[in-house]
This record gives C-alpha cells, structure tokens and sequence, in this order.
C-alpha cells in the first residue's frame, strides 16, 4: 500500500492538467519545456509556470514519423507526435515553448514544432570545462530573461530570481531526498514509486507539500509494503524515462530487483547540485549550475563518469544497466565507457537499447534475469 502522499502523485497529470486550466483563467502563463538545461527559474521569475513536455507514449509515434525519419529517438518522435495529434493539452496551452539545441534529432525536430508553437531556442554549451562556454551560456540565458521580459511584458528582477532558486532548490533537495531513502539496505520505496514521484509542473505547493508527507511517513512504512531487501540494487544510467516510458523500469524491477539509482535527468542527475543563492549574480550562479550537468550532448563528459562512480558507491550498487533509446547517439557512444567503468568497479553491466514499443520485453527479461544470477552468484 502506498502511503498518502505518495497516493497524490497517482493522479499527477490529472492534477496538472487541473492547474494549467486554472493558470489560463488567471492568466499566468505556461511555459512548455524538454530539457534539464532550461532554467526553470528564469521562468517562475517571470511569472510563468514551467511544464515539461518530453513524449513518452508510444502511441504518438506513427503520426511523428508521418514527416519525421522513423529512425530518430522514440522521445524525440513521441514528443513531435503529441503536436501532430494535438493530443498534449500543456502544449496546446503554452504561451511559450523553450526548445534547446541539445541532440541533432531535437534540434532538428524544434524546427517543424516551431511551425505550431511559439518557440526560443536556447543554445546550449558544447564543451564541459571550457571557460568560454561558460561565457556563452551565460549570455544565452541573459537573452532568455529578455525573451521572458518582452513576452510576458515583466521585469525580471533580481530578487525574484533568487526567490525562484530558493523554491527550485527547496524541490531539489526533497526529491533529492526521496531518492536518497533507496541507499538504505531495506529501502521504503521502488524505484518504480519513486520514478512516479515527480510532477510535470516545477514547484506546485501542494508537490511540495506531498514530498514533504512522504518523507514524513516513509520511515514508518511498513517492512511487508517495502521491497525484498534480498532483492539484487541496481545502478541505473543513460537516457531519461519520461512519464508513460516507464516499461524498462518494470522489467528491471520484475524479478527480485530494485533500482536503488536512476542516474538519468529524470532521477538523481539534477538534484545533486544546488544553485548558489547567496550569488552577487544571480543569472551567473544559474549559468554556473546548469553548466555542470553532466549529459552526453557534451563533450568531453568525464563528470557523469565521476559521479556514475561516487553514486555506485553510495547506493552500494550491485550492477548497472544503461538505457539507450534507439538512435540516442551521444548516450550509445558514452555507453562503452561506462561499461569499462563497471568493469573497473568489479560491477556486472548490462546495455539495454530500445525504444517504447513493448515487443521486445521478453528478449529484455530474459538478458536482465542473466545479469541478475550473475549478482546473485557473486553474493
Ligand atoms: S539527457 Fe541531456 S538532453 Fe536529455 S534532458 Fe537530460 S540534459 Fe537534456
Ligand atoms: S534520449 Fe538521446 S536522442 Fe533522445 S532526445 Fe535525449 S539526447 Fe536526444
């Protein structure tokens, strides 16, 4: 049985969908976002509400590959597909969609969005480390707040951006929380429950309040509603899992496993850093922070490495699986890395590569049952 707050999150886009209406009535502006690089903050400064549209319902994909090559990302296709359909109402209902130049097949496919939605594109940083990157990307979000300030006909002052970091941070430190809870031997969640506990909207109070409730009962869940702490913990890395996507997650979690780590964007991988709140330059500390997420659409990206290795550690990983959607390249071609990096910890490594559709399940459970008796054998 799940607890109260965890209950909230089953209705979640229900929920969502409730608020977006009630924002279109009062007139608050929806702003459709796809990626963990667009500050989030720089919206809610603006006085918009920041929702994410990336696609993860396979149904949306035959309507996509109607213009677009069938062989690019199932996320990239499904998310197209919904505006094909006109099947997402929180992209029907944005003001404003802020697209991002991370992947060929993303860019690419902003440029037929932009045909249905009003569109910025955010230029994001090639190269980690690189000072003048740094310098760039700043100046890239320094045009975004002028986007938001012409759009919405606001000031986006200072001080309202600090606010906006503060209640950013305040929802990146409970789920980071919550996910935190999965390090224990016996952990209180699934990965499953804890991939459903997140919204599509950033910051709604009563998300905030629910995060809060379920830190507040998870120590008392009871041991027969927890999972097996026999159960093989499981390091899972690549590509995000966006909402209706979750299918890896079930077969992973299908034979006596927990995913104790989901070192993707839609898990752990933007919540292990915060925003400096205290910065002279507010605009420059978020500059700063989104600068060191560590995705594959950089180069090089030695820090997802580094943490990859801190994380298997902390969540005393017994494996890692990656997920590679089909035709992701920069997630494929990172993932022999991290198959040496496993090999390097002594740790079994499993490659999924595949996409929405279910038809591959039971090739899938049987090669995660195969890596799971090695585990098992190793103990
Ligand atoms: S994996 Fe990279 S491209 Fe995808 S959401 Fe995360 S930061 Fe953006
Ligand atoms: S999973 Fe890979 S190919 Fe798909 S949108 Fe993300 S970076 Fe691009």
């Amino acid at each position: 049985m799940k607890t109260n707050g965890m209950v909230w999150f089953d209705d979640m886009v229900k929920q969502c969908y409730a608020e977006a209406q009630s924002f279109k009535q009062r007139g608050v502006p929806i702003v459709g976002i796809m990626c963990e690089y667009t500050p989030r903050e720089l919206i809610l400064a603006a006085g918009a509400k920041p929702v994410c549209l990336c696609g993860g319902d396979v149904k949306m994909i035959p309507a996509a590959e109607k213009t677009l090559p069938a062989n690019l990302c199932p996320l990239v296709k499904s998310t197209f597909g919904y505006s094909v359909n006109q099947a997402n109402p929180f992209l029907e209902m944005a003001s404003l969609v802020v697209a991002e130049t991370t992947c060929d097949g993303k860019k690419k496919m902003f440029e037929r969005l932009a045909e249905r939605h009003p569109m910025h594109v955010l230029e994001l940083p090639q190269k980690a480390r690189d000072p003048d990157a740094l310098v760039r990307w700043t100046q890239e979000l320094r045009k975004l707040r002028a986007v938001l300030e012409a759009r919405f006909s606001v000031t986006i002052t200072d001080d309202a951006l600090r606010d906006a970091i503060r209640l950013m941070n305040r929802e990146r430190r409970l789920r980071l929380a919550l996910a935190q809870t999965l390090r224990d031997d016996a952990p209180p969640l699934s990965g499953r429950e804890l991939l459903d506990l997140k919204s599509l909207f950033a910051c709604l109070p009563d998300d905030l309040a629910a995060y809060e409730s379920i830190l507040s009962e998870l120590p008392s869940r009871h041991t027969a509603e927890r999972p097996d702490p026999a159960n093989v913990r499981v390091l899972l890395t690549g590509v995000p899992i966006p909402h209706c996507a979750e299918r890896v997650m079930d077969l992973l979690e299908g034979d006596r496993a927990t995913v104790v780590c989901q070192e993707n964007c839609t898990g752990i991988k933007p919540l292990l850093e915060e925003v400096d709140e205290t910065a002279a330059d507010p605009l420059a500390a978020l500059a700063e922070f989104y600068y060191h997420l560590p995705c594959s659409v950089l180069t090089p990206n030695r820090d997802r490495l580094d943490k990859l290795e801190r994380l298997a550690a902390e969540y005393r990983a017994e494996c890692i699986v990656e997920l590679v959607w089909h035709a992701c390249l920069t997630y494929d071609v990172e993932s022999a890395y991290t198959r040496e990096l496993a090999a390097r910890l002594g740790l079994p490594y499993l490659k999924i590569e595949t996409d929405y559709s279910p038809s591959d399940d039971a090739r899938l459970a049987l090669r995660i049952g195969a890596l799971y008796e090695t585990v098992r054998a190793s103990r």
